[in-house]
């Protein structure tokens, strides 16, 4: 039998790291990473035979657990007609029909295989559909690694960022400015400074990729009307937020708090997929018929609208809407970052959790983080720790304290009363 660390050894000989995307590799926890050879419901199983309780779920696409009979069966029955055509399908207009019901802040939407590749789309699309160059992210926020994306603050306001990745040119993301999230003396100054050339704002509205941490609402307003007011679009990515948070996504919830509230471009992945290669952008039928072949703006694909990919993500998008579905989802997340922290007070360890639908997100801290330097003031060596401990109890965490984490409906009252009763056994021992 092969064991991880054997796998491990050959897999670097052949794939860079050993992976084929780097967090896979345990770099930020260390130890080595588990390959994984089956899963069914909220389980996987490594290539040693120990099964963990899975909160990764793909990095958010599993929200039915794996193996659904019902996406199964679509797969399937989809694969015998055909992996790949390059031509229309009726499937992809039903799969947008579908999107576009729960996303009733757009009138169109295009498929794509990534969500970099939708979220390096609607930037396109935004500078197009504008005319303007600059375009503005926060930090500690992952759209995904196009090259105008990868960027991270400048050393003032005025400056614009620098490069996070070897081979992004510094003049690919001039244009690419990097403000504090949650942070409104910034995002004033900035388009009182350069608002006319300003294409677009992007945000993710709860951030999954600095843990856990969500836009406020009078953050999110400001940038709405700030938007408005200087010709800017407001660009949601929900690529993990999106039908995981919600069924109307985070937009829905901030729809909520703010009425008549909706973003100018959606984008999605994950979750719309459900474990296939399918992302999406979403906008107004204005804004949408920029694109190619109606418009200047051009974006393409050969594997986009794949009706294996569709038959999985309809499938999905169909069996999160049964009644009860979020409610019941929302519980089995809630009941599990209550009982992290009522375990690691016990325990006296300090832990903070936040969570919707779902998605959670904990921190080893008094109080929630607002924003990434927050998030990583604390250091790395509480969750490094904890992470092994409850992996070594069967727990499969995301290997990174700044990635947040996920239930699926396959999680049982039982998954979870055994999960906390692991992280209580962790944080005595922390
Ligand atoms: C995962 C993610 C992406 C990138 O999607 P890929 O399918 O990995 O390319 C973009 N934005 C957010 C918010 C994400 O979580």
């Amino acid at each position: 039998m092969s064991t991880n660390a054997s796998l491990f050894e050959r897999a670097q000989r052949v794939i860079p790291g050993g992976v084929n995307s780097p967090v896979r590799a345990f770099r930020a926890v260390g130890g080595t990473p588990r390959f994984i050879t089956r899963a069914q419901g909220a389980y996987i199983w490594d290539a040693e035979g120990r099964r963990y309780h899975d909160y990764i779920g793909s990095w958010g696409p599993m929200i039915l657990g794996h193996g659904h009979p019902d996406v199964l069966e679509a797969v399937q029955k989809a694969a015998m007609d055909g992996f790949s055509f390059g031509a229309p399908t009726e499937r992809e207009i039903e799969l947008a029909e579908e999107i576009l019901k729960l996303v009733p802040s757009a009138e169109q939407v295009r498929l794509v295989s990534s969500g970099t590749e939708a979220g390096m789309s609607a930037i396109r699309l935004a500078r197009g559909y504008t005319g303007r160059n600059k375009i503005i992210k926060f930090e500690g926020c992952y759209h995904g690694h196009a090259d105008a994306l990868l960027v991270k603050a400048g050393s003032g306001l005025a400056t614009f960022g620098h490069p996070t990745s070897a081979g992004v040119p510094a003049e690919v993301v001039q244009h690419t400015l990097v403000l504090e999230y949650n942070n409104l003396a910034q995002i004033e100054e900035a388009f009182a400074t350069q608002g006319s050339e300003i294409a677009c704002v992007m945000i993710e509205p709860i951030a999954g990729n600095m843990n856990f941490v969500r836009a406020s609402v009078p953050f999110v307003q400001r940038i709405r009307e700030l938007c408005d007011q200087h010709g800017a679009l407001f660009v949601f990515d929900e690529v993990m937020s999106g039908f995981r948070v919600a069924l109307g996504s985070a937009q829905s919830i901030y729809a909520k708090a703010l009425p008549g509230f909706k973003p100018d471009i959606s984008v999605f992945g994950k979750v719309i997929g459900g474990g296939m290669p399918l992302a999406a952008f979403a906008a107004s039928r204005e804004i949408m018929s920029k694109l190619a072949p109606l418009g200047p703006v051009y974006q393409a694909g050969t594997l986009s609208g794949n009706p294996v990919a569709t038959a999985c993500g309809l499938a999905t998008l169909k069996l999160i809407q049964q009644p009860g579905f979020f409610d019941k989802l929302s519980l089995s997340t809630r009941n599990l970052m209550d009982g992290f922290t009522l375990a690691a007070r016990e325990a006296g360890v300090p832990l903070v959790a936040d969570c919707e639908g779902g998605m959670f997100g904990f921190f080893f801290a008094e109080s929630l983080p607002q924003n990434y330097q927050t998030v990583m003031a604390r250091g790395s060596d509480t969750f490094n720790r904890f992470f092994h401990l409850v992996l070594e109890r069967g727990v499969y965490l995301a290997p990174a304290m700044y990635e947040a984490g996920f239930v699926s409906a396959a999680h049982t009252e039982q998954d979870i009363a055994d999960t906390v009763a692991a992280a209580a056994e962790a944080f005595r021992l922390l």
